[in-house]
């Protein structure tokens, strides 16, 4: 049985005040919803009030990044040990808004994997191909490819802290969603490139979300597909009453 999970990621996106007023809205709404770990990662300024709402609550909070050193000459930059001692469970990594502004490369993802697990946090990887992969037909050796790569010296044991989010670029805050048998398909294609590593057995084990404009609308239809177990949400998180929506229909 795998684990239903539905993350927000705020991106660039509320102020702590905001953060706050927005936890303490959205935890009646989602309390008791049992049926899927409700996770929501913010901006690094925004963690210790996130924290603080979500106490009590059923949200778990995540950052949306995390340095791959323990510590050091890295400026403005964040550990996975600043992550845990300030209450974070979840991380996002290898998103493909860093992959594309912030030079991040199939390596760093794999190091900033590593960093995270080691320091106890649950990270999730994501990744996806671009429209002119999909188009020249490279979707299931790209993904594999980066799933590979970001798992690399990743143990089995350590999987379990591991869910990877399919993220086609194309449709992350574009509004295009792709359809469901295209997520289920490229959920897929994770599934198959974890089982070549790890057997087919633990790759039916780990959560395996789809991200790309998932909204209230088309939650339900994407989430009923065999190998979509949970929801990567930008624009649809910032909503209380849409994210709820998504939510519920995981349940
Ligand atoms: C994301 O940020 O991971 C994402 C999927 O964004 P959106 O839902 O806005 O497409």
């Amino acid at each position: 049985m795998r684990k239903t999970v539905i993350a927000g990621n705020w991106k660039m996106n509320m102020t702590p005040a905001k953060t706050a007023e927005f936890i303490k809205a959205l935890a009646p709404m989602v309390a008791g919803k049992d049926k899927c770990d409700v996770v929501l990662c913010v901006p690094a300024i925004d963690i210790p009030a996130a924290v603080e709402a979500a106490k009590g609550t059923n949200i778990k909070i995540g950052a949306e990044n995390v340095h791959f050193k323990a510590s050091g000459a890295f400026t403005g930059e964040i550990s996975a040990e600043m992550l845990t001692e300030a209450g974070v469970e979840y991380v996002v990594i290898g998103h493909s808004e860093r992959r594309q502004y912030f030079a991040e490369t199939d390596q760093t993802v794999n190091l900033r994997t590593l960093a995270a697990l080691n320091a106890g946090l649950k990270a999730i990887v994501c990744v996806g191909e671009t429209l002119e992969q999909r188009e020249l037909g490279y979707t299931e050796t790209l993904l594999k490819f980066q799933t590979k790569m970001a798992l690399t010296n990743v143990s089995a044991e350590q999987l379990k802290n591991v869910i990877v989010a399919y993220e086609p670029v194309w449709a992350i805050g574009t509004g295009v969603t792709a359809t469901a048998d295209q997520a289920d398909e490229g959920n897929g294609f994770v599934r198959a490139a974890i089982a070549e590593v790890y057997g087919a057995d633990v790759a039916e084990t780990v959560t395996v979300q789809y991200g790309g404009s998932m909204n209230d609308k088309n939650a339900a239809e994407l989430l009923a597909k065999e190998n979509v177990d949970g929801g990567l949400i930008g624009g649809a998180s910032l909503v209380a009453e849409k994210f709820k929506a998504i939510v519920d229909a995981a349940q």
